[in-house]
């Protein structure tokens, strides 16, 4: 189609091509290469941590994560119902249960209030995960997880260079993951990051990253590890891309402000909240949730936007109603009615680094076109 306007464009027009030259000319092509090691300590430094382990993607850095903190298995980690499906599979592949909770209904993350109402003598843990741009409210989280002696895994794969009172999202948990996917605000391809203070969890994400090879005896395991490691051309990618995540904050926040200037006169849309008490948007991205008086679906206003050249996205479908988790007999009548409205009434309009403001014009309009077509 020409002039489709496609939910996500990356911006890859900085270092990108030099340091790739780069790894190419010099023949690091391979995880041993020198930019893995510039990419961890740059980013660390970034957050405010102290160890980064870069490995392939972002659900591996959950499973990693989840794995390193050695939870004792048969235990629970609560977790919101409205996330990636990423969140549930690395605590299931530990031998763990998710427990959920509900979603807040206007900042789209989970309700903390909900939260200590699901810990019992089982829970281990409490997996933080920043949706579509707007920090967790944190401080009460870290006092519930202080109270039962709780670890806390956050998931900052949509928030990379969001702040929780002045203080960088990813560096709130006892082990914190990014991810690099070509739609969060900076990339690698595919690639993700593990961040912690913690030398020994550090040691033992690298350890998992590399099969647990031995630094002595090379091919003798004492562990099961994986191969979940970063390549040196993704890390290339990353330090370019690690160079301008201020501006590419700086490029969504605009994104966001224009999208709500154009749409926030359309009286039964609920566009993001803007800011909470204790963050500014950063826009992941940007979604609308029909209001409860219209009827229509957002798969319908999503195929209308399709014919009219937009691509959109629909919203997470909550764990409680996957059916990969009913055939293991999890969460099988369980209700979190924000996350069901969510994925029924939300959905999200393109929001890439690439989107120019004549793009985000046209959206708009076909946004509004749409709507009031359907409605
Ligand atoms: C994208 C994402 C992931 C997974 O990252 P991949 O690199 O795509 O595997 C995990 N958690 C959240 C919240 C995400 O948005």
């Amino acid at each position: 189609m020409s002039g489709f306007i496609p939910v996500n464009e990356p911006l890859l027009n900085g270092n990108e091509k030099k340091y790739l030259v780069e790894a190419i000319e010099t023949g690091w092509i391979s995880s041993e290469g020198p930019f893995i090691k510039q990419f961890e300590e740059k980013f660390a430094n970034y957050i405010g941590r102290k160890y980064a382990v870069a490995v392939c993607n972002g659900s591996v850095a959950l499973e990693a994560a989840v794995e390193a903190l050695n939870l004792e298995k048969g235990g629970e980690v609560i977790m919101p119902s409205f996330t990636i499906i990423s969140c549930a599979a690395a605590v299931i592949r530990a031998g763990l249960t998710p427990v959920l909770v509900d979603s807040d209904p206007l900042a789209w993350n989970m309700d903390v209030n909900q939260l200590e109402s699901k810990i019992t003598s089982k829970t281990k843990a409490i997996m933080v995960v920043h949706i579509y741009g707007l920090p967790v409210d944190i401080d009460p989280i870290v006092e519930i997880a202080q109270k039962y002696g709780l670890k806390i895994i956050e998931d900052a794969a949509e928030v990379h260079g969001q702040t929780y009172k002045e203080k960088k999202c990813g560096s709130f948990g006892d082990i914190s993951i990014f991810s690099f996917y070509p739609n969060k605000h900076i990339t690698t391809g595919e690639g993700g990051m593990i961040l912690t203070e913690d030398e020994t969890l550090a040691e033992k994400c690298r350890s998992l990253r590399n099969l647990c090879f031995q630094p002595q005896k090379r091919f003798l395991h004492e562990e099961l590890g994986h191969n979940f490691r970063m390549t040196n051309l993704q890390a290339a990618l990353g330090v370019a891309q690690l160079e301008r995540i201020d501006e590419f904050t700086e490029i969504k926040r605009n994104m966001g402000k224009k999208y709500t200037e154009l749409l926030e006169n359309i009286s039964f849309i609920q566009l993001p909240l803007a800011k909470t008490a204790y963050a500014e948007n950063i826009y992941w991205v940007y979604g609308i949730v029909l209001k409860p008086e219209i009827e229509v679906s957002a798969e319908i206003i999503m195929q209308k936007l399709n014919e009219k050249g937009v691509g959109t996205r629909p919203f997470f479908l909550g764990m409680h109603e996957q059916p990969v988790f009913h055939k293991m007999g999890l969460f099988k009548n369980e209700k979190y009615p924000v996350a069901e409205n969510l994925v029924r009434k939300g959905f999200y309009i393109p929001s890439g680094m690439a989107l120019t403001d004549e793009q985000i014009k046209i959206v708009a309009t076909k946004v509004r076109e749409a709507l009031y077509e359907c409605v």
